[in-house]
């Protein structure tokens, strides 16, 4: 289940397979140590078949299908929990940067409802800068 995380920054959580389904995720490691697949929108794609995973665009630690991942619209980068905690933590909101921050979350928000992830808008979302 996708949902805004409060935040100034436009956050989604969703699960890594929630991710997955809306076809974000790395390929397979190849024989020769490589992530297959090519970039797309940012992220890594696969675009082979067998084993689709998703993995941290901070760490580079794969995530299980069932964990959360955290979209951070204004990177355009899914973390892992501990990866997103530590950069939100400390992260700075530049407010010359809401427009694409904005633009890559209703993207990506588009993708995950398209491939049936349901979102869940928190009630003060609108009192949110
Ligand atoms: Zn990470």
């Amino acid at each position: 289940m996708a949902k805004k995380v409060e935040s100034k920054f436009l956050i989604i959580e969703a699960t890594a397979s929630e991710f997955l389904n809306a076809g974000f995720g790395a390929g397979p490691v190849t024989d020769c140590g490589v992530i297959a697949g090519g970039v797309f929108d940012g992220f890594s794609m696969i675009s082979v078949a067998g084993g689709e995973r998703m993995v941290c665009d901070y760490c580079n630690d794969e995530i299980k299908a069932e964990d959360a991942c955290y979209y951070v619209s204004v990177l355009n980068q899914v973390m892992c929990r501990k990866c997103f905690e530590q950069w939100h933590a400390s992260a700075k909101y530049y407010p010359e940067d809401a427009r694409i921050e904005q633009k890559n979350y209703e993207y990506t928000l588009k993708k995950l409802e398209a491939a049936g992830s349901q979102f869940i808008v928190p009630a003060c979302s609108s009192q949110q800068v």
